[in-house]
């Protein structure tokens, strides 16, 4: 295998995939996203995903939710629509064409919830988001990673890819096993880290840049779920909208550093950044 495997998402690149609004459109032209997420404890997960969401240009977006969180959803993010019931109800919206579902941040891992989700990716075929506790409950048996849709991307930081994949001794071990898994079960990995790795099912690899450890705080995952989440649904490539996703998360938290520093900087301020991103890109 030749080094021409390995890519770093530079602005040329982003600006090759990067689509601008156009203007003969309408809410069902940027797709719908579905996150599910949040329980007890935990909503505030699916409210940094779903804001990540709607910053980020989704046409229509849902939330699939514990009751519990329904008062807190509804006022932080508006524009989002509550499903109530949570994962138990994650049949109840149609499969129907740009409905892309990003799962996992704050669920938590009850026996319940696990089989509700396995039972579900058993009979999805369309790509999906995977992220948190969806990747935990996954990774107790090997068998359950087949039922991953092809094309789909999950997005272990490092611990989350340990659980899933068993430990390896450095990076470069990490990357060459998830070069492996990602050819096996033809998905995307997105491993995060200081610079986050998205491989793609033919075993490339494209290098993220952009960033800081101000991200190095809860919340900053659930930001990039709902984000990429939010690109796929808007009909990119799950190649494109995880590379998109991984640079914009990045871009919005050097914004957010230059503005708070990379202490104080809270994954709030990160989804606040996004809108300069775009000004930028557009
Ligand atoms: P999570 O652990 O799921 O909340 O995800 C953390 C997010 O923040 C990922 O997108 C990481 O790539 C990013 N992140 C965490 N620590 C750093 C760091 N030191 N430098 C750059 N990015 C980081
Ligand atoms: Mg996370």
């Amino acid at each position: 295998k030749t080094e021409s495997d390995d890519f770093v998402i530079d602005d040329d690149l982003i600006l090759k995939i990067f689509k601008p609004r156009a203007d003969f459109t309408h809410k069902g032209t940027y797709g719908k996203s579905i996150i599910v997420g949040g329980s007890y404890g935990k909503i505030g997960a699916a409210v940094l995903a779903i804001k990540s969401a709607l910053k980020t240009g989704s046409g229509l977006t849902f939330v699939l939710a514990p009751n519990c969180g329904y008062e807190i959803l509804q006022t932080s993010a508006p524009e989002a629509m509550f499903i109530e019931g949570g994962v138990k109800n994650i049949d109840t919206i149609d499969e129907q064409e740009n409905a892309v579902y990003g799962i996992g941040p704050g669920l938590g891992t009850e026996k319940e919830t696990e089989k509700t989700l396995l039972k579900f990716l058993e009979n999805h075929k369309s790509p999906l988001i995977l992220d948190a506790d969806a990747l935990n409950m996954i990774s107790k048996n090997e068998d359950h990673l087949k039922l991953i849709p092809k094309k789909s991307i999950i997005t272990p930081h490092p611990k989350e890819f340990e659980r899933l994949f068993g430990k390896t001794e450095n990076s470069f071990k990490r990357l060459k096993v998830a070069k492996t898994k990602a050819k096996q079960f033809g998905f995307y990995i997105v491993l995060k880290d200081h610079h986050t790795q998205v491989v793609n099912p033919e075993g490339k690899v494209f290098y993220n840049i952009t960033g800081n450890s101000g991200l190095a705080k809860g919340g900053s995952g659930d930001i990039l779920t709902g984000i990429i989440t939010s690109l796929l649904a808007q009909k990119y490539s799950s190649e494109d909208a995880a590379i998109l996703g991984v640079w914009l998360h990045g871009k919005a938290a050097d914004l957010a550093a230059e503005k708070h520093s990379k202490e104080a900087m809270q994954p709030t301020d990160v989804i606040d950044e996004i809108g300069n991103v775009f000004l930028d890109l557009n």
